[in-house]
């Protein structure tokens, strides 16, 4: 069976899609991060990089899908209506995400799609749709038998991959990471929060040893606090500096940081900026870019992955 685990970057951008010359380099989609486990695929958003995916996934014979959505803000739902395997009549597709009663996520998603805002209604989409809102103490299971929701703490397989949410306030109306445990190996997808004044602990603790962490980063300092010339400060409005997301890699002890969900108004410049920001704190961190191809397999040259692992943590912390 393969047992590669990677993520790839469909959508980076916070708020709303970005296109044109200025941002060309990291792209302009709104948050859509596929994550392949073993032929397994569980895209994170729904934002509009899920249009351009869609339309490669819907090449695939096998269309089971897991959609975690970390919230329901626009740009995280935006690309759902075009995302073509939700109209395949044989797509199988599990649509998760946070809300105050069990049918929370497929209200809204019918709403996006009411008469009144759009021509098809979620209805009418002929795939076939497991639409759940999950609690956090819930653990999603995607194994031989298929996926799963637990109430508690499954005992998996060695095959299975096992899905941790982390409900955080640190946004308004509340978001939810996700931690992808697969093989060993692990991702945590930390997007739409703000760093607490001594780093966020709770989400410290959810991505203890992650290998890779990708984190909002909307905001340099100097925007956030208000020292922009042109912009006002944005605390308060759940969004993180780069040098949030380094202190909460730094203190998880993580790998590879990936800065995420882009401010709409920072050009390629900016954001190579806030790239230096998170370096000056946590160095193994990178900004997202679209396309970007991140592999969590042991490196198929030194064959060692947790020797290889435990070299970039030295050279994170030397
Ligand atoms: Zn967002
Ligand atoms: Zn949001």
């Amino acid at each position: 069976m393969n047992k590669d685990f990677t993520v790839k970057f469909w959508g980076v951008r916070g708020s709303y899609p970005t296109p044109g010359a200025s941002t060309v380099k990291y792209g302009g989609n709104t948050a859509c991060v596929e994550v392949n486990a073993g032929g397994r695929i569980i895209i994170l958003d729904a934002g509009t990089g899920i249009i351009p995916l869609g339309r490669e996934l819907a090449k695939r014979q096998d269309l089971e899908l897991l959609i975690l959505l970390s919230h329901l803000h626009h740009d995280h739902t935006q690309g759902f209506p075009f995302f073509v395997p939700a109209y395949i009549p044989r797509a199988r597709l599990h649509i998760y995400g946070p809300g105050g009663t069990a049918e929370t996520v497929e209200h809204v998603l019918e709403h996006n799609q009411s008469s009144d805002t759009f021509p098809i209604s979620l209805r009418d989409m002929a795939s076939n749709k497991d639409i759940q809102s999950l609690r956090e103490t819930q653990v999603i299971l995607w194994d031989e038998d298929g996926v799963r929701v637990h109430e508690s703490s499954p005992s998996p397989s060695p095959e299975a991959v096992v899905i941790r949410i982390h409900k955080s306030y640190a946004h308004p109306g509340g978001v939810y990471h996700y931690r992808i445990e697969y093989q060993g190996k692990s991702v945590v997808y930390a997007t739409d929060t703000e760093g607490y004044a001594g780093t966020d602990r709770k989400l410290v603790n959810f991505s203890r040893n992650a290998d890779v962490l990708i984190h909002d980063a909307q905001y340099s300092d100097d925007h956030y606090y208000g020292c922009l010339a042109g912009f006002s400060s944005t605390q308060g409005y759940g969004h993180s500096t780069a040098a949030m997301a380094g202190q909460v890699a730094a203190s998880a002890e993580t790998g590879e940081l990936i800065l995420f969900h882009h401010d709409p108004s920072y050009a390629d410049d900016w954001v190579a900026a806030q790239e230096r920001a998170a370096k000056n704190i946590f160095p193994d961190s990178r900004a997202a870019f679209e396309g970007m191809e991140v592999s969590l397999n042991p490196s198929p040259v030194l064959g060692r992955g947790a020797e290889v692992r435990e070299g970039l943590q030295y050279a994170a912390y030397g």
